[in-house]
């Protein structure tokens, strides 16, 4: 599970995590709302190391991401993360892509890291694109390239930032339904969404991020429904 005790994160003079407290079990999905700049990104980035941070402890299956002691690279080879956008290798092909990372990362030969990446590739239904370049993928399709890239470190975690807010409208769908799909299967994730109706379908619980607090954690039905802080109540009545 990863444990979030009081988790306090500035940049310079900015305090963008103001003392998070989370506990994420194996198996659940929790969705993270919050307007635009109340530290869900950042919050991610601590998660799995890229960002340190001031005070507090992330426990990731009990092992203190920031101590000096822990294998960082290790460590994170348990946490997929997808971003937005990913760039991948234009000059290599959509399989050749997501066999880098165990190749390069887990030592793995060509042969085993090609059954690998196949396998995840067909699991996001990407099966008939292994040998496509990136640049002749559509947006969704990149996103769900990206998503097999992060499956196939086979990762017991998955994070996912806005995966699909840098897609045309009518892309979004097949995206969310990959991530559904996980969700299904039992992936532990967190999900950095602006899609609600995703949140309050696919997550076991939803925390809304505002200034750096989380102001409201619960489950869909009871944060969409009958939010408890006015916060949240304003930030919904705005993107519904
Ligand atoms: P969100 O993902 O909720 O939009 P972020 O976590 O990206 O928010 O950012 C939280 C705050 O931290 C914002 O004010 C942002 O400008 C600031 N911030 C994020 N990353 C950096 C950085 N690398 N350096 C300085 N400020 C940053
Ligand atoms: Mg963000």
């Amino acid at each position: 599970m990863i444990e979030i005790q009081n988790v306090r994160k500035s940049f310079g003079p900015l305090e963008v995590l103001k003392g998070i407290d989370l506990t994420v079990q194996r198996g659940e999905v929790l969705t993270v709302i919050g307007g635009s700049g109340s530290g869900k990104s950042t919050l991610l980035t601590c998660i799995n190391g890229l960002e340190p941070i001031h005070s507090g402890k992330i426990l990731v299956d009990g092992t203190e991401v920031h101590a000096k002691s822990t294998n960082l690279n290790k460590l994170r080879q348990k946490i997929g993360i997808v971003f937005q956008q990913w760039n991948a290798f234009p000059h290599l092909t959509v399989l050749e892509n997501v066999t880098l990372s165990p190749r390069k990362v887990l030592g793995m030969g060509k042969a085993e890291a090609e059954v690998i990446a196949e396998k995840q590739l067909k699991h996001v239904g990407l099966g008939d694109k292994l040998s496509t370049y990136p640049s002749r993928l559509s947006g969704g399709q990149q996103q769900r390239m990206a998503i097999a890239r992060a499956l196939a470190m086979s990762p017991d975690y998955m994070l996912f930032d806005e995966v699909t807010s840098a897609l045309d409208p009518q892309l979004v769908g097949e995206v969310l339904e990959t991530l559904k799909m996980l969700a299904e299967e039992g992936m532990t994730m967190i999900c950095v969404t602006h899609e609600m109706t995703f949140a309050r379908d696919v997550s076991d619980r939803v925390a809304y991020f505002h200034q750096g607090i989380m102001a409201e954690i619960g489950a869909p039905d009871q944060l969409f429904g009958d939010p408890q802080h006015p916060e949240t109540r304003r930030f919904l009545a705005s993107v519904r």
